[in-house]
């Protein structure tokens, strides 16, 4: 039987882990200290004692590793990784942003595109919906994907993972940035304004993705609108929660990213330059 190893106890780690957990499968899930995360569906209300173990203090092999800290926590764990993997391991990062891999020194190592929403709240992880992870499709994908189908987890390996990645990264921009700015859930976008930056940003995502050979309907950041619509009022972002909490910010992997692409292909992305500024300002 395959080993899997998951890094970070938070809310996209512990819903992989009990996932797997729960489809029978050898899991270890580690975090900064031994302890243990109770894991619930939103749903569900049941609660899943899930133990963790020191990432630091361990010696071992898994054989499939995700990697499920933020993305400004990455450095912290580097120096432990190379403890729990072996020469054929392969390693999956989940996590927002792109651009991240190149820390990995590493020759299996594949970023997934995270569906999997949840909050972590001290020790107590709530699920809210979706086991999506898109991957570029390959031999070890394939492979993960034949391993976990007993799983809740759904591993699609694809062969536009590009476009997925673009799209996820687009989405992330809008909404992320004006809710981190604002310090204000979805409901900023009932400003004409703000919903004007939202839609400006998509805009210039769009033409970022069309630079690095990425192609999207004309009517991109009209659908992407339309999903914005339909989130409650009250929901924040990641980035939205990050700010209010005073946490760092995964601006460097998301706006970041598309930043010094759009330099790199001598772009005009106003609303992209200004807000990545202002953003950069929290780091
Ligand atoms: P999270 O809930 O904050 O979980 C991160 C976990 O990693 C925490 O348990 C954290 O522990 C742990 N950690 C931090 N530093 C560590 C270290 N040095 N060694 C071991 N463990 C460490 O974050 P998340 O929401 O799961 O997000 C993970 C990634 O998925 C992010 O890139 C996020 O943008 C992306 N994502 C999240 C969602 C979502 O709904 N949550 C959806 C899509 C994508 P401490 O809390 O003690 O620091």
């Amino acid at each position: 039987m395959k080993k899997f190893g998951i890094i970070g106890p938070g809310a996209v780690g512990s819903a992989i882990a009990f996932a797997l957990i729960e489809s029978g499968q050898h899991v270890t899930l580690f975090g900064k200290e031994n302890s243990t995360v109770t894991f619930q569906d939103y749903n569900e209300k049941k609660h899943h004692e899930i133990p963790v173990h020191a990432l630091q203090d361990t010696h071992s092999n898994v054989d499939i590793l995700f990697i499920a800290v933020k993305t400004t926590q990455l450095d912290a764990i580097m120096p432990y990784v190379s403890n729990i993997i072996h020469a054929d391991s392969v390693i999956i990062l989940t996590q927002n942003g792109y651009g991240q891999l190149e820390k990995l020194n590493h020759p299996h190592k594949y970023q997934a595109v995270v569906y999997i929403s949840g909050q972590k709240d001290g020790s107590l992880i709530t699920h809210y919906r979706d086991w999506t992870l898109k991957l570029p499709i390959n031999d070890h994908t394939l492979s993960l994907q034949q391993m976990t189908q007993n799983s809740l987890l759904n591993i699609e390996c694809l062969e536009d993972y590009a476009q997925q990645v673009w799209y996820k990264l687009i989405v992330n921009l809008g909404i992320n940035t004006v809710t981190a700015l604002t310090r204000q859930p979805a409901k900023v976008l009932q400003s004409e304004k703000i919903k004007s930056l939202c839609f400006n940003l998509l805009i210039e995502g769009k033409l970022i993705a069309q630079a690095e050979g990425v192609s999207f309907d004309n009517n991109l950041e009209e659908s992407i609108m339309r999903i914005y619509e339909g989130y409650p009022d009250e929901m924040g972002t990641s980035m939205y929660y990050d700010m209010i909490n005073h946490r760092p910010l995964e601006t460097q992997y998301i706006q970041g990213y598309m930043y010094h692409l759009s330099k790199k292909h001598q772009l005009n992305t106003p609303y992209l330059d200004s807000t990545y500024a202002l953003l950069n300002t929290f780091d």
